[in-house]
């Protein structure tokens, strides 16, 4: 492009002065943005421009030519190929690190917030370091691996980086150990009995995808077989080839999914051998998970998530509480047990049927749930006279509804808890608490997921005004 300090196909030097949100190193080239994957902050690195845009580039790495002390090798012999995890070139203490600071610029520039730059400042939003894991691996519960076909044979494991290349894969290294085991022996009977793949292109074969779960706390083990096609040949073979290998497996299903479509499941499962659902525990609170229903993927750090979100709603066992965008009602649960009583909302209708069974196995009686949008089933609540203490807000990448945030400011409970998995909605939204008249007084990354650029974090808001106040 003409005019711009920098040309497609050429080579510069570039200081590499940031990260962005995707992980990619962020550089420059006289004075021009150049972004660099795979090149980390303080590096210097000679780097080929790709693709260019008006105000900034991309460019690819080809050496660094000074290395970050953060930089290490990556565990994962495919990590390159795979891009599931997008940090693995970065040390654990700097993830850690960058994450912070990535709630804390979103803060800045767009909530405007002021921030505390060290102990000694008196004013400003306390963001502590990230909670990060003892042990950064093996920590998912959930494994969702496509199939397909190489040379005639079975192969299982991931999407090379940017297209539906399927390429083969013996462990993924976040994976809980027995999720890899459990995918091979799959593999293995599979390949055995002569089962063929989906082909995407020709919308023909049988298996898609594998899905296993894992209670961590458990043992229990939910193998899916997603396949083309309501029929599996060699069925009652293969379910005994599952159960003979791997004993901790509770539970076999059957999803069918005929769809050309990129959506792991279809609208039918049925259990092919055992039980519906396993079950696992998060702190004390014990939830059944079924084939297509969500459960956090970290259940390790989720206990840890969910204490601070508890810590921060500092409840003394009579309070009114509201969780809203709820889920399978596990943030509810959790609190229910030092609340009053809890009502959680959902929009979707099946994750409150599970919240209602999750209540029921835990026997509490003093949790509410119901299914809709919360911005307009919380007004409902409070027409009826519900008066929360305390409202929790989870809400997905794009933030809270803005009719949400009205009624929360119109309710003027005494603690807001907001859990988000994006920081920069989470900053429009809290200036939005803040202008309406809360005080921001911390908030804590948490590091659900190691090794990715994924975020979360919760923040804890308080109403400026004393309890005389209060407007009910
Ligand atoms: N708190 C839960 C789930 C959080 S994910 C947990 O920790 O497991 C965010 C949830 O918000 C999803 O379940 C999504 O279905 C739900 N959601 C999205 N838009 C919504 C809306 N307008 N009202 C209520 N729930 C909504």
């Amino acid at each position: 492009m003409a005019g711009l300090p920098v040309q497609i196909g050429q080579q510069y030097e570039a200081e590499i002065i940031g990260i962005s949100h995707d992980g990619e190193g962020v550089g420059r080239v006289n004075g021009f943005t150049l972004f660099v994957a795979g090149a980390l902050p303080g590096e210097r690195a000679l780097v080929r421009v790709g693709h260019l845009k008006k105000q900034y580039g991309y460019a690819a790495l080809v050496e660094v030519l000074e290395v970050s002390p953060d930089r290490v090798k990556p565990d994962c012999g495919i990590y390159e190929e795979c891009g599931g995890c997008q940090l693995q070139h970065l040390s654990y203490e700097a993830q850690l690190r960058v994450k912070r600071q990535q709630v804390v610029d979103n803060l800045q520039r767009i909530g405007k917030l002021q921030v505390r730059s060290s102990s000694s400042d008196e004013e400003g939003i306390v963001v502590h370091p990230t909670l990060g894991m003892t042990d950064p691996w093996r920590y998912r519960n959930k494994a969702q691996v496509p199939f397909g076909e190489e040379q005639g044979g079975l192969i299982g494991g991931f999407y090379a980086q940017g297209s539906h290349r399927i390429i083969n894969m013996d462990e993924c290294l976040i994976q809980h150990e027995s999720n890899d085991e459990v995918v091979a022996r799959v593999k293995e009977i599979g390949a055995r009995l002569g089962i063929r793949a989906y082909n995407e292109e020709r919308n023909d074969g049988l298996l898609r995808h594998v899905v296993v779960k894992v209670g961590f706390r458990t043992g229990e083990i939910m193998v899916v077989l997603v396949t083309n096609g309501v029929e599996i040949p060699r069925v009652a073979e293969w379910v005994a080839g599952i159960r003979a290998a791997l004993p901790g497996v509770k539970s076999i299903c059957h999803n069918i999914n005929v769809k050309q479509t990129n959506v792991i499941f279809g609208d039918e499962t049925r259990v092919l051998w055992g039980s519906e659902v396993i079950y696992d525990y998060i702190g004390d609170v014990k939830f059944a998970i079924s084939a297509r229903s969500f459960y956090q993927v970290n259940p390790v750090q989720t206990e840890v998530l969910y204490g601070k979100a508890l810590e921060y709603a500092a409840l003394t066992g009579g309070e009114t509480v509201v969780d809203a965008y709820c889920g399978i009602g596990t943030i509810s649960l959790f609190l229910a047990q030092k609340a009053g009583q809890v009502y959680g909302v959902e929009i979707v209708e099946e994750a409150i049927a599970d919240a209602r069974k999750n209540a029921e196995l835990n026997g509490m009686t003093n949790v509410h749930f119901e299914a809709g949008p919360a911005e307009v089933v919380l007004p409902e609540w409070t027409r009826q006279g519900v008066r929360p203490d305390v409202i929790v807000v989870d809400p997905p990448r794009k933030g809270c509804d803005p009719a949400l945030l009205a009624t929360i400011l119109e309710l003027q409970p005494r603690r807001v808890v907001y859990v988000s998995c994006s920081a920069s909605t989470l900053a429009r939204d809290l200036r939005v608490l803040v202008d309406g008249g809360y005080g921001v007084a911390e908030v804590t990354p948490v590091d659900m997921f190691p090794h990715t650029v994924h975020v979360e974090c919760v923040a804890l808001l308080v109403r400026n005004e004393t309890d005389a106040e209060k407007p009910y």
